[in-house]
């Protein structure tokens, strides 16, 4: 059985001192029939750590080198002297914004499964592909170059956010019905790729516009295993809204 995994994407919000503010508010209402985690801004990260209980706290991107001239990046080693241990890699905003390209998304996925940290890798497709018909292939062709040359052990261990870039603030969420439909697509294509115990085992969520009124219908689809919750993950109360909703 796979556990259920619900991560707020803090995106960039929050200081340091509203990131301890957070998670001092949430923790005591947090379970243990779900993995929870918030990814916050690099700034907030070492505090984040300290005081986060019941739950991780991921940052929302790494470089792929080990060192060098990269001026503002942030090394997977970094990171770990830290304590943090998941990664959310290949964001949209990060693919639209900065560039990112699902080979810069692999050679990142590959950094930090070789410090045995676990990536949280997001496909999704455009609206333009969306309309175009084309989310199938995309996600596919996303899935395939984020994870090549890893092991089926390493893709089982990982987590993949499927996040349809037109769901993603726009308030505009995808239907249950397509968001298990492109899950499915997304474990179809590890199994392919991988192998059945792959897909059975790696842990698939959906992001996109969650909130504390859809989040349950998504969860109870065979294919998803969880969310990447942007907006909603901001306030205390909306975020143990959904951690209350996704009670076993
Ligand atoms: P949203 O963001 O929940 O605000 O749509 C999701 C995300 O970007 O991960």
């Amino acid at each position: 059985m796979r556990k259920k995994i619900i991560v707020g994407n803090w995106k960039m919000n929050k200081t340091v001192s509203q990131t301890i503010e957070f998670l001092n508010g949430v923790s005591e209402h947090l379970h243990d029939d779900v993995t929870f985690g918030v990814g916050a801004p690099f700034t907030a990260l070492a505090a984040g750590v300290k005081h986060a209980e019941g739950l991780f706290v991921a940052a929302q991107n790494v470089h792929f080198e080990p060192s060098g001239a990269f001026t503002g990046e942030v090394s997977v080693e970094m990171l770990q002297e830290l304590g943090v241990e998941w990664v959310i890699v290949g964001h949209s905003e990060r693919r639209t914004f900065f560039n990112e390209t699902d080979a810069t998304v692999n050679k990142k996925v590959k950094a930090l499964l070789n410090a045995s940290m676990t990536p949280i890798v997001c496909v999704g497709e455009t609206l333009q592909e969306f309309e175009a018909g084309r989310t199938e292939e995309v996600v596919r062709n996303s899935v395939a170059e984020s994870l090549k040359d890893l092991t089926p052990e390493q893709v089982a261990s990982l987590v993949i956010a499927y996040e349809p870039v037109w769901a993603i603030g726009t308030g505009k969420n995808a239907t249950q019905e397509i968001a298990q439909n492109t899950c499915a697509i997304v474990r179809d294509e590890v199994r392919v790729r991988f192998g059945q115990a792959a897909a059975d085992a790696v842990r698939i969520q959906y992001g996109g516009s969650v909130k504390p009124d859809n989040i349950k219908a998504y969860m109870s689809e065979p294919d998803i295993d969880g969310a990447l919750i942007g907006g909603a993950s901001l306030k205390i109360e909306s975020f143990l809204d959904i951690v209350n909703a996704v009670k076993a």
